[in-house]
């Protein structure tokens, strides 16, 4: 029976060695230990693998290739729902997802689904040939490059229109790029050909071009053409806590930090744009960002301190990030919260200093919320200080663009098909849902792609 097989496990790089490179944690599944993993899927009838997922992947059908040895056949199969496998196989929260849902994991473990669509689009890089229709001349922009715009701009290239990515940063990418660290996702080896088979679709990426200063959405479409506009513009705005001294010199957002490492390369000799994370780093946050921030400082030799103001069962972070985090070291002072950030007399962070949280009545959100312990305030001795306290889109493209409503906390109101308020502007991602996740990024842009479609064929 397939289901007495037990799941592959994947191989990784040791604890102790990754905390000090930035090559990839994962070393992903072999042909061998994938062609066995996937000989444990049970192709039932109605799967519910694949209603859990975002963009409807057809799961049982490419695993069933990939069972038979059939890698091509699989990731045709797979690239007729998504052009980012590669990635969403390592960063998607599966096990919330596709594999939350699997029948297998009722009595025992799901199918590794993640680690079979990484596998098939590792083996396939470079080598799809998706089927694009005849040009149509007609020009949609689409402004932003991370999942959400690269996946509309795919979609409708293939229907022949002729599509414009504006992209604010010198690469394209978005979050994938600047903010999701290489030994997660590595850049040169995955991303870039990933993004390189949205290219071959004809989509043409404009980098170093800001909408909303550069260009605005009203001069695309008055004055150069454009019939159409999809707004994949994220969420990259930081919140700070707002408590005093949070401007010294050694405190950072988590995208700033992040940036400065990825897209800007601090962590490589060979780059001039080097960053001083210092001996000590305090991460203020207990999402994913926090620990991507965490664990590229402890790679950059620093000791590391998780500061967080719940306990670790309330932990928002992916179960897999905060047990790679702790496996590497980091360390977690949990039901702690900053009151202040003490620096020195040259103006750089020395200390933070923070009270002890107890877990009183439950919020709104169903958690028990955490309330100061009196007369418990202490100090770490720190020398960087980083706020991974969530993010919210920035307000440039809104205030520039006539007609584009934006709700209280900043995102573009759509629809579910992705039409703003404005006719002829479509939006989705972090932009309109506040900072969520690739695939669904991914979803709304494809959501998107037929609704401008659907419009562009009706004016
Ligand atoms: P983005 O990826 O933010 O892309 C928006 C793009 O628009 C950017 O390139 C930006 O430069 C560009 N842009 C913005 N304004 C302008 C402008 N005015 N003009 C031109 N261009 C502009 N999700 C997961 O599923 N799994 C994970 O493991 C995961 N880890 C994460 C780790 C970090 C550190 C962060 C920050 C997020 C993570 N996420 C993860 C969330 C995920 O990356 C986002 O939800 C997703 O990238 C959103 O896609 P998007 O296309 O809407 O926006
Ligand atoms: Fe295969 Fe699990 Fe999906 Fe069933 S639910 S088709 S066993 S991956």
């Amino acid at each position: 029976m397939a289901n007495r097989i037990p799941r592959v496990p994947v191989r990784e790089q040791d604890p102790k060695v990754r905390a000090t490179n930035f090559e990839e944690v994962c070393y992903g599944y072999n042909k061998e230990e994938a062609l066995l993993e996937a000989s444990r899927c049970l192709n039932c009838k109605n799967p519910r693998c694949m209603t859990a997922c975002p963009v409807g992947l057809q799961i049982p059908r490419f695993i069933a290739e990939l069972a038979q040895g059939n890698i091509a056949g699989a990731a045709a199969v797979i690239a007729e729902d998504s052009s980012l496998p590669a990635v969403c196989g390592r960063v998607c929260p599966q096990e919330t997802q596709c594999e939350g849902s699997c029948v297998l994991g009722v009595k025992g473990e799901p199918v590794a689904i993640g680690k079979l669509e990484r596998f098939v689009a590792d083996a396939t890089l470079g080598k799809a040939a998706a089927e694009v229709a005849p040009a149509n001349g007609i020009k949609v922009a689409v402004v932003g490059s991370g999942p959400a715009g690269l996946a509309c701009a795919s979609d409708l290239a293939k229907w022949g229109y002729d599509v414009t990515i504006f992209e604010a940063l010198h690469k394209a990418g978005g979050v994938l790029e600047y903010g999701i660290p290489e030994f997660r996702l590595p850049k040169d080896k995955v991303l870039k050909h990933e993004i390189e088979e949205v290219r071959k679709l004809s989509v043409k990426i404009e980098t170093d071009v800001i909408v909303g200063r550069t260009v605005t959405i009203d001069s695309l479409m008055d004055q150069e053409g454009f019939k159409a506009v999809f707004i994949g513009s994220g969420a990259g705005l930081p919140k700070f806590m707002n408590i005093p001294g949070e401007n010294f010199n050694g405190v950072f957002s988590a995208n700033e930090f992040l940036t400065r490492n990825n897209l800007m390369k601090a962590w490589r000799e060979d780059y001039l744009t080097p960053i001083h994370a210092g001996k000590k780093v305090c991460v203020v946050g207990g999402g994913n960002v926090a620990m991507d921030a965490a664990r590229t400082a402890l790679r950059l030799g620093a000791e590391v301190h998780i500061v967080y103001r719940r306990t670790e069962a309330e932990l928002p972070a992916r179960k897999e990030e905060v047990h790679h985090a702790i496996e590497e070291g980091i360390i977690f002072d949990m039901l702690t919260n900053p009151v202040e950030v003490i620096g020195d007399e040259r103006g750089w962070v020395k200390a933070l200093k923070c009270v002890k949280m107890e877990l009183g009545e439950p919020d709104e959100s169903g958690r028990r919320s955490p309330v100061p312990v009196e007369g418990s305030e202490f100090e770490i001795p720190t020398e960087t200080v980083i706020m991974a306290l969530g993010t919210s889109p920035n307000p440039l493209i809104s205030k520039t663009t006539k007609g584009l409503e934006v709700n209280r906390r900043g995102c573009l109101v759509a629809t579910e098909e992705g039409a703003t308020t404005r006719p002829g502007v479509f939006a989705g991602g972090d932009a309109v849902t506040g900072a969520a996740t690739v695939i669904l990024a991914m979803g709304a842009g494809r959501t998107a792609a037929k609704a401008i479609d659907a419009y562009l064929k009706q004016n």
